[in-house]
């Protein structure tokens, strides 16, 4: 598609400074929390202030099991009130495993001769984001090794080829397409940046990987691109002073202690905040998982248990109330349905990520599809259909959410959380969520899930308190259910 590139990596943000500062996190991560002290600092949460590095570093120390009963119902109190009661529901796509990296937890990286390569043609990437399309998927998040043959040109390229297929819904006639391309890629540089941008994509996600030096060191060998700590930390700051305002962060965890890279996250957040006005759109937290040629336990020194992964959620979730908070089908379903209750907003579901790994819809029990290890970056915890997750979100009283509207309408980046505040969610999030829900029912539920999700479309219906807003949305999803009109919202 283009010319293969690979960015300048001389130029840094204007903001570029080593914010991690290693003997401090550790001081406030051994500091005592006190009951009076959480209880101010939950307080602090529930008015939707973000926190500052030492409140969340006490919140990290509370170990006694009533100060965490007491996070987790901040936690609870306040996704409730930022987000309602939506999940925003993507898939991933893998676009090519090559890679000059040799990133020891990854099964992508360069050293691992299991690992069969090959980058997506652009016939087989009309055939996979047609086979997404055909699931019910609106969003998606296209990821790609770190290589010269996917630099800015070529992801920004990808990006267009993606937008550009369309899909016919074999019940009504109507015509989808990906509306949200979001990527998770190599760091790039300020033109770079540009590149992808006008190409319209969604949010940019570089993941540290992790915070702690020494250990970054220990899994990015000397002489990889990817060595380079500063430019990696950087990155989502050059993303911003280039037009890219929603950017994601994330960290692999497993690799250093759970709690400095959770500090360490919320650090990165504040940074961003206070040099551009706009803290990170999302946070990501994988735990590493089994990937091919790994030795896992070689490579994993800090396992998270449960509990600890659910805590840290909770935590960040007060920390940070306006980012969004992912958890990815890494985890098991009950980690993922338990994580939903403390703040995450946002799963990937139905999502395949072994290179052309999406299979036609009717050729076989998509739940039950086998992973080949060999042709993806990890192995997948929860590999259960799109349906399959959008039925249980609606037993549990969610409401399973494609919406685009914001980012359409440009309200991203500082705009956005201006927005993300009460009453924006009654008046645009909600009844956005029940149109692309009801459309989704329309057009690719089974019938099972269908007659669940149209019952919670009513009960939704009737909390609206905005009689004209309930009207015009009662229409709306008329429209929906009686012509091929799609795509509308407020
Ligand atoms: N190559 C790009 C990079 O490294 O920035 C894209 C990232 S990679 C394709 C997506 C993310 O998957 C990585 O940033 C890492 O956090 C995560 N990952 C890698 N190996 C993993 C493993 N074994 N288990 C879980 N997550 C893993
Ligand atoms: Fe390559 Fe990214 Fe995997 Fe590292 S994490 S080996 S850069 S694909």
């Amino acid at each position: 598609m283009s010319t293969p590139s690979l960015p300048d990596m001389s130029k840094l943000s204007n903001s570029a400074l080593d914010f991690i500062d290693d003997v401090r996190f550790g001081e406030l991560l051994s500091k005592k929390s006190d009951a009076g002290r959480i209880r101010e600092i939950a307080a602090k949460s529930k008015a939707k202030q973000a926190l500052n590095l030492d409140e969340a570093a006490a919140l990290l120390n509370a170990d006694e099991p009533e100060l965490v009963e007491l996070i987790y119902d901040t936690a609870r109190q306040l996704k409730k009130d930022v987000y309602g009661n939506r999940i925003v529901l993507f898939a991933p796509f893998y676009v090519g495993n090559l890679c000059m990296n040799d990133c020891q937890y990854c099964g992508f990286r360069r050293s691992n001769a299991e690992q069969i390569r090959h980058t997506l043609t652009v016939e087989e990437l009309h055939e996979q984001v047609s086979r997404m399309l055909a699931m019910g998927q609106k969003r998606t998040i296209a990821v790609f090794g770190e290589h010269r043959n996917y630099g800015a040109q070529y992801i920004a390229d990808t990006v267009r080829e993606i937008y550009s297929v369309k899909y016919r819904s074999p019940k009504t006639g109507s015509i989808s397409s990906l509306r949200r391309v979001n990527i998770n890629a190599a760091p790039l540089d300020h033109g770079g940046y540009k590149i992808v941008r006008e190409a319209g994509i969604g949010t940019y996600q570089v993941f540290q990987e992790t915070y702690h030096k020494p250990t970054y060191r220990k899994m990015h060998p000397a002489g990889t691109r990817k060595s380079d700590f500063m430019w990696r930390l950087d990155s989502p700051a050059r993303a911003i002073e280039s037009g890219c305002d929603d950017v994601g962060l994330g960290a692999l965890f497993g690799l250093a202690s759970w709690k400095f890279d959770a500090l360490s996250l919320v650090a990165h957040a504040i940074h961003l905040m206070s040099n551009y006005n706009v803290g990170p759109h999302t946070i990501s937290f994988p735990r590493i998982r089994p990937a091919s040629g790994l030795h896992i336990q070689e490579v994993i020194d800090n396992n998270v248990a449960d509990r600890d992964f659910l805590r840290m959620i909770a935590v960040l979730r007060l920390s940070v109330p306006y980012t969004g908070l992912i958890v990815t089908a890494r985890e098991p379903a009950n980690v993922r349905q338990e994580a939903l209750g403390f703040g995450v907003s946002q799963l990937d579901a139905g999502g395949r990520i072994e290179i052309g790994g999406y299979k036609d819809i009717n050729s076989e029990s998509v739940d039950a599809q086998q992973q080949a290890l060999n042709r993806e970056q990890f192995e997948l915890g929860d590999v259960r259909s799109l349906d399959t997750v959008v039925k249980e979100l609606l037993e549990n009283g969610y409401i399973p959410s494609f919406c685009t509207a914001c980012y359409r309408l440009g309200r991203t980046g500082e705009v956005f959380m201006e927005y993300a505040k009460p009453g924006f969610i009654q008046d645009f999030c909600t009844p956005n969520a029940l149109s692309t829900l009801q459309e989704y029912l329309q057009d690719f539920a089974s019938p099972e899930t269908k007659a669940v999700g149209e019952k919670l479309v009513e009960q939704e219906i009737a909390k609206l308190p905005d009689d004209r807003r309930k009207q015009m949305l009662v229409q709306r999803l008329e429209k929906i259910r009686s012509t091929d009109k799609r795509d509308l919202f407020f």
